[in-house]
Formats: structure tokens, sequence, C-alpha cells
């Protein structure tokens, strides 16, 4: 008799009722247990998880590779903290970081989550620089503890919370589809959302920069692709600040967009780069990434987590991205330009569907209500319910997506980057079928 053979969805949900915290509430689909791209609920229920724990288990859940290794380490030692006990999974999991980073990125803190890694990569931007301000993008999204909280570029995550520590100034995010419809190129689009930064700096600061702080591709934003060349203009104006541009890849990192890390699909290395989520394929893992004239500005004592670098999370991490690197991240990125490809054609089938965007298998859909005018722009107004409702029969028909992005009105596909092309399929015939209903209602 298994340990969950008493449990039910039902009876799940009233524990969680009467000892957690009502965070829950919005989320869905209890977890009995998972394998590759499938997870199954207490009442025997199957799903296809196009989500991955909000883009976490990107070798499949429960890997085989990663969990051997993760269960040989368990057998040596769980254990010391790796700032009191150097050891050997953290050694060469920093060692291969090295390696598989852009650039003279090269030495690495390790924490255990987003945005512990965040918090820690503006400390050393700090420390380097000797400058103390922050420009993070309006729409961006860093972590939910009060530093991180302060780069957060949307109050959703704020509000009754604030003011949080440090507070960070915001320049506009390169949202073209709402904020660039009418330039004339992606180009020109490129320039004018890197001038807005510069603006940023000249109004809200004293110009006494540390960092600006972006995502390359704005996940919780609604999966937001900038235009090709705006990350290098970034890198420029942060540089002629004497400040550091600090790539946030905790969502794009570790195959997710078809690249080992984002930042590869444009032609800027960023001076600190942070990680978690995909990186030990769900256990609990963060880190920053420096190259050594900027990580050597950290000294003993500077910086510490007692669980930081857990050697079974960094087991597991070694085997993630052997994985990863056996073929998994070519294979995503042809995986996601179909996939891009197939979403694209929804633009054309259903005016709800206003934009379609994503790199690899970070994709995401935008649905709006074409009979009225958005904020800001040109484009329509955002949908909100209609996307939770496109995520609720989704979930109904057992495909597992997210919903999100700053208006609430972006249905997320952020699948274990295993998934096949025919798992992609069925997400988007279901997907097809789902949008049909809802615009028939209308
Ligand atoms: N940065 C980015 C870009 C993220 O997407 C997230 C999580 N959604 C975080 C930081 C925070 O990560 P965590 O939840 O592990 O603290």
């Amino acid at each position: 008799m298994s340990r969950h053979d008493a449990v039910s969805n039902e009876t799940l949900e009233t524990r969680y009722d009467e000892y957690m915290m009502p965070i829950w509430k919005s989320l869905n689909v209890p977890l009995r247990r998972a394998s590759d791209c499938t997870v199954e609920d207490f009442d025997g229920n199957e799903y296809l998880d196009v989500f991955s724990g909000i883009s976490v288990t990107n070798v499949g859940h429960r890997n085989d590779a990663v969990v051997d290794a993760a269960k040989a380490q368990l057998d040596e030692f769980v254990h010391g903290c790796s700032y009191v006990h150097p050891n050997r999974p953290v050694a060469d999991l920093a060692e291969r970081i090295a390696e598989i980073t852009p650039g003279d990125l090269r030495k690495s803190f390790f924490c255990n989550s987003g945005t512990e890694a965040v918090e820690g990569a503006i400390k050393l931007a700090r420390k380097y620089t000797g400058s103390k301000e922050v420009v993070a993008l309006e729409m961006g999204f860093h972590g939910r503890t009060l530093g991180s909280l302060a780069l957060t570029g949307n109050h959703t995550y704020k509000r009754e919370m604030g003011p949080a520590i440090n507070d960070a100034v915001h320049a506009p995010a390169p949202y073209r589809y709402r904020w660039g419809a009418d330039a004339d190129s992606e180009a020109a689009f490129a320039d004018r959302a890197a001038a807005e930064i510069e603006h940023v700096i000249g109004t809200h600061t004293s110009d006494d920069l540390a960092a600006i702080v972006v995502e390359p591709v704005m996940g919780e934003g609604g999966i937001v692709v900038p235009p090709k060349g705006w990350l290098e203009r970034v890198a420029e104006i942060a540089h002629d600040h004497d400040a550091l541009l600090i790539a946030d890849e905790v969502q794009t990192g570790y195959g997710r967009t078809g690249s080992m890390f984002a930042t590869e699909h444009f032609d800027a290395t960023p001076d600190i780069l942070t990680q978690a989520k995909g990186i030990a394929n769900g256990l609990p893992l963060g880190a920053f990434t420096a190259s050594p004239e900027i990580a050597d500005a950290f000294e003993s004592g500077d910086h510490l987590s007692t669980f930081g670098g857990n050697p079974v999370a960094c087991a597991a991490a070694l085997a993630t991205i052997d994985e990863l690197e056996g073929g998994i991240v070519a294979e995503t990125a042809e995986k996601g330009a179909w996939l891009d490809d197939e979403l694209a054609a929804l633009e054309d089938d259903f005016d709800v569907v206003g934009d379609t965007r994503g790199l690899g298998l970070m994709q995401g859909i935008e649905l709006v209500d074409p009979t009225e005018t958005g904020p800001r722009g040109a484009a329509p107004a955002p949908a909100k319910a209609l996307a939770a409702t496109v995520g609720d029969e989704l979930r109904d028909r057992g495909i597992i997506v997210g919903v999100g992005g700053y208006y609430k009105n972006v249905v997320r596909f952020q699948p274990p980057l295993t998934i096949t092309t025919d798992q992609l399929d069925r997400t988007l015939g279901e997907l097809r079928a789902v949008l049909e209903e809802v615009t028939a209602d209308a």
C-alpha cells in the first residue's frame, strides 16, 4: 500500500486549506507523481505538462540520469555547507558552468533560488562598481523577496507590501506588440527602447549606477522577446555609465530558449548572469556567475548561504547539463521554431489572438479583445478573463499551461524540453478546439 492511497485531490486540498497559507488558491492540478512530460493527480487523472512547474523540469520530470546522480550523492553526504566544507559536486559544477556560460563568465556563487541569485548579483555589482543605483525594466520579474521585489516592475507582486527595500527605477520594456507597433522596423524599435533606458537613467537616478538588470526574454511579464540589437545597446549604456549588465537568466537559462543561455541569441555578453529554475531540473539551486575580475571583488565574508550549492542539488545539476548537451538544447531550437510557426498561424485564424511570440520552448500567445483599444498604444485591450478560461479549459482537457503576463492575458507554453512533436501537436489541437469554443460563445 502506498502512503498516498488514502489521499484524493479533495482531501489534499482540504488539508492545504487548513494548514497552508492561502497562496496556492490560484494554482491547480494536485501532483501525485510525474514522469517526463506527464503529471498524475490523486484521482488518477493524467495531464500533459506544458508548463514544467513554472519552467523548471527542463530535461523531463524524474529524468533517470538526474535521479541517479542525486541518489548517488545522497549516499555520500547531504550537507556540509559548501562555504565551510569545500566539496566535489560544487567544484565540478562551478567548473562546468564556466565552460557553458558565454564569454569570460567564469566564477560562480551558489544559492537556493532565483530571487537569491538576483540579490547576490546586485551585491556583487555594488561591491565591484562602488555604485549603488539599479535600473530594471517595467513589467520585469526578478523574485519576491524584498530586495528582488524592488526590481520587479509590477505592482501585482508588491501591493500592500511596499515599499521594497532599496527601490530601483524602471525603464519601459522592449515590448513591440504594445509599445512599438508604430516603429518602422525592429531596429528602429530597438533604438527607441534603448533610448528609453538612457532617459530613465538621466531623469530618475543620480548617475551612481551599479547595474542594469534585464531578462533577455521576459517570462512573467508575458514572454516578451526583445528586438535584435536591443541587448547590445543596453550593454553599451550600462558600460557608458560604469555599471554592469546583469542578465537574469533564471527562467531563460539551461536550454529553455533553444540555446544553453538566452543571451547567446544576441551579440552581448552580460557581466553577471543569474540562474536557477532549470539548473538542477527541480532540485532547489540558484547561482550567479561573473568574470574573475568582477567576481574577485567579493571578499571572504561578503556573502554566504547555509544551504547554497547543496551537493545533492549540484550533482543533479551536473547530470542536467550533460542531458541538455546530449542533444536536448539543439532539439529545443528545432521544436521551438516549429511551435513558433504553428502558434503564429493562430493570429490569422482567431481575432482574439493578438500576438504570438517566443524563443525555443518559451512561447506565449497574447489574448485580446479586438473591439477595444488597449492601454498606452495601438494594440487591442488585453483579455484577462479569456486567458484564464483558456487555461482552465485546457486543464480540463488534460493539458497544463501557464497563464500570466503583466496583463494576465498571455497563455504560456514552457514544457519540459523533452516534449515530443506529437505531444506539442496534441497541445495545438486542443488549443485550437478551445479557442473555437470560447470564440463561438462570444
Ligand atoms: N527571475 C526570473 C526571471 C524569474 O522568472 C523568477 C521566477 N519566476 C525569479 C527570478 C525568481 O525565482 P525564484 O522563484 O526561484 O525565487
